[in-house]
């Protein structure tokens, strides 16, 4: 029996969530109903977002607000709980202190689930002890133009990878469900095609048909959305002219209908003001607002002007109340089922205490950090001690004879710029301008200081300034009111920097030569149109090389960049900002402590003018180069190096006649051939040998990763359901066409490296496969 006569009905959490959203919606005034679809700025007006504009979910809170949201909240009228929301893409971005682990693509190099929902869960624990209870990520984006600013944020190129990646994430953030204190809610987005948009423009129009999205974008998006990511965001961009946030066909077609997707959709930045004064594409608020709503999103991020908007489509009939109720009935429906009428999830300064960049934490951040990084040239230069003695504290320490080391590049010792975008002082939020404390943070140099044995030497020296900003020509501010990005100077290089290196280097026995890109080269509204390095460094490493000391390049890097032919004979790391712990992680790979593991996860240009240089392309063409240059790429998807060598041969696929509901069955056998333990991915690829329509010429199917020691062989067993070996034909349906299929396998996606067998589908079903 119940006690608490004043509890309403939508307050006594034994009532189903249904009666209890029914009761909460009837007591709601318009006002309140169109509030609670606003997700606002919290770096605005408080009082007017939850006061007046009865905000449902606030974004960009800091710390101090988080509290003051809470406590204004509950000066309204049914106190109705706020979600908040923030951008924790690697981490806890913006929370001082927290654990900021390598950027997705960075993580993407490790080509390692289970690690992923790792870092997801460990990022999931700090966020909820500080009161936020959703996270803008992942990045189900494929990466396919190296222009675009975003590519740091992605899993890369490839379907397959994404999928698994992005599911093992989404676990992590969501854990056991939605009673789990440690739980957030993760966001795939941005759905779909956002970074499929013209000449690597950010937010362009995205040129791609239904059969391209079904073929390749969707299929990651299909996985978690099934798999019960609670959250979806839209993208910018408009296809077929239509901007993704009115898109009836992917919204109810596709994943509310297809899917079955009941979760919650939530626009990007504005996308509904941007209809009126940016895509000219709505007369005023009041249509935008219908629109989108009529369109099925359930919240809408950063448009102060949908409140108004959306009061006067109803007053004018353009929007019906039914339409608003069935979109805040959902976002009502996740908070209930949230659990955030009885306990608001508030910031636990005891949980925040013990989680935050905690020691495990830390220790995670390194391993990841460690496996991201890829080895893509070695001529011996690496590693760089001869082998490895017992330090006194028992931690292993390089040993051989004394070395010099000159660590130079801009990047050597730049802690914030490590970090990669959203995170810190990356630009979003304006309560951290410093970054993230700078004794957490190891960058090259101190992980080499930190590492090398008392009687080896390590010199550093700048050697080239990067870029200088200055304001664009065409204002500091958009007309929203937001301010546009200041545009990149590179800096010239400068004669007495580069002989500072030099001197170093003539006095070293070997230089590390750090360079890359800048936050200000890097996200939302800073693609670019080059890809080479900015500033003096290609004249430093040009000096650098010049000076005929073994040369080992440590790219840290948003996205693959070309570097100067001048360094081919150099040895090679893509770090791609590799988090607090990269510093660290580096050192111990140059010097040998660790073993290269990492595999690209995005094909890395030799020119700007071969973009996009993705391996998965549709074969048929004439010829397969420019006049000028080859189309292959420097570093293909899936390469990189280790320190020993392994050989793969008796590729055996074990039945190759077989139907579309069984499996391709398959061994291989490795064998490391070197003197050092392997840590090998094994990629298994599918090539379609005839399709009724153009198709990828090969595709990432499935991967094991296989730890081998010096001499060791191992018969690897590979699985691949026929049920994965479909294409979309020319009516947009997925599906399994009979005939021909190689199996290919080996360590990348480049052809020679793979070893190929056959196998024949007999039937295709009727039907929607994959
Ligand atoms: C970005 C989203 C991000 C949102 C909130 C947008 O501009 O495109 O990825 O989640 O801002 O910060």
């Amino acid at each position: 029996m119940r006690t608490a006569l004043s509890v309403l009905p939508y307050q006594d959490p034994d009532l189903p969530v249904d009666e209890r959203v029914a009761d909460l919606l009837a007591r709601m005034t318009l006002a309140e109903k169109v509030g609670q679809m606003l997700q606002l700025d919290a770096r605005e007006d408080l009082d007017d977002i939850v006061l007046r504009k009865h905000a449902g979910s606030i974004l960009h809170t800091s710390p101090a607000k988080v509290l003051q949201a809470a406590q204004l909240n509950e000066r309204t009228r049914l106190r109705i709980p706020l979600l908040v929301a923030e951008d924790c893409i690697h981490g806890h971005s913006f929370w001082e202190g927290a654990t900021i682990f390598p950027t997705q693509l960075g993580m993407a190099a490790t080509w390692d689930a289970p690690l992923i929902e790792q870092v997801a869960r460990v990022t999931a624990a700090e966020v909820a002890a500080t009161g936020i209870h959703w996270t803008f990520s992942p990045v189900l984006c494929i990466s396919r133009d190296l222009r675009w600013g975003r590519v740091d944020e992605t899993f890369g190129e490839d379907p397959h990878l994404i999928g698994e990646l992005a599911s093992a994430m989404v676990r992590g953030y969501q854990g056991d469900g939605l009673d789990d204190p440690n739980a957030i809610l993760a966001t795939a987005k941005h759905f779909a095609g956002y970074s499929e948009t013209q000449g690597g423009r950010d937010a362009s129009e995205a040129d791609i048909s239904h059969r391209k999205l079904r073929s390749w974008f969707l299929p990651p998006f299909e996985r978690v959305a099934r798999e019960g990511c609670r959250t979806f965001m839209l993208g910018y961009q408009s296809t077929d002219g239509v901007p993704i946030t009115v898109n009836d066909w992917l919204l109810n077609d596709v994943l509310r209908g297809e899917w079955g997707y009941s979760g919650t959709l939530i626009t990007d930045w504005d996308n509904v003001g941007r209809m009126v004064w940016e895509q000219k594409l709505q007369p005023d608020y009041a249509h935008a607002s219908a629109a989108a709503v009529k369109a099925g999103n359930d919240m809408i991020m950063s448009t102060p002007g949908f409140f108004q908007g959306a009061l006067d489509a109803v007053a004018s009939g353009m929007l019906d109340e039914a339409d608003i109720d069935r979109a805040v009935a959902r976002v009502l429906s996740l908070k209930f089922r949230f659990g955030l009428f009885e306990d608001p999830r508030l910031p636990d300064s005891h949980r925040m205490g013990t989680v935050i960049g905690s020691a495990e934490h830390t220790s995670l951040n390194l391993d990841v950090a460690r496996r991201s990084l890829v080895l893509l040239r070695n001529n011996g230069t690496l590693p760089l001690a001869g082998g490895l003695t017992a330090g006194s504290d028992g931690r292993a320490l390089p040993s051989g004879r004394p070395r010099r080391i000159a660590v130079v590049g801009p990047l050597a010792d730049d802690a914030q710029t490590q970090l990669g975008d959203w995170a810190g002082s990356s630009g979003q939020v304006d309560w951290m301008p410093d970054g993230h404390p700078r004794e957490q943070i190891a960058t090259v140099l101190d992980g080499l200081r930190a590492h090398v044995p008392a009687d080896w030497t390590v010199t550093h020296a700048e050697g080239a300034g990067i870029l200088t900003l200055a304001e664009d020509p065409a204002g500091a501010f958009f007309p929203d009111g937001q301010p546009r990005p200041q545009i990149v100077v590179p800096t010239a290089p400068d004669r007495s920097q580069i002989a500072e290196a030099v001197t170093a280097a003539e006095q070293a026995d070997v230089v590390i030569a750090v360079v890359g890109d800048r936050i200000e080269l890097v996200g939302e509204g800073r693609s670019t149109a080059t890809l080479e390095l900015v500033g003096g460094q290609i004249a430093l490493l040009e000096a650098l090389a010049a000076t005929g000391k073994p040369l080992v390049v440590v790219l840290i890097a948003s996205k693959p960049l070309i570097l100067p032919p001048v360094v081919d004979g150099a040895a090679l790391v893509w770090a791609a900002n590799p988090g607090m712990r990269g510093g660290t992680a580096i050192a111990e790979l140059l010097l040998g402590l660790i073993e290269p593991r990492g595999r690209l996860p995005i094909s890395f240009a030799r020119h700007a003018g071969q973009q996009p240089t993705y391996y998965n392309q549709i074969r048929g063409q004439h010829g397969d180069r420019y006049a000028d240059l080859t189309q292959s790429p420097a570093f293909a998807f899936g390469e990189g190096l280790s320190y020993t060598s392994v050989e793969y041969k008796d590729l055996e696929v074990e039945a190759t006649d077989l139907r579309s509901d069984d499996v391709v069955r398959a061994h291989v056998t490795l064998r490391n051939i070197g003197t050092r333990l392997a840590h090998e991915i094994v990629q298994v690829y599918v090539r379609d040998s005839v399709t009724s329509v153009s198709w990828a010429d090969k595709e990432l199917k499935a991967y094991r990763h296989v730890e081998l020691q010096p001499g060791a062989s191992e018969r690897v067993d590979l699985v691949v359901p026929v049920a994965e070996c479909t294409i979309v034909d020319a009516a947009g349906h997925r599906r399994i066409e009979a005939g021909e299929f190689e199996l290919l396998v080996g360590p990348s996606s480049r052809d020679d490296a793979l070893l190929s067998e056959g196998f024949r589908v007999a039937d295709s079903p009727e039907g929607d496969w994959g």
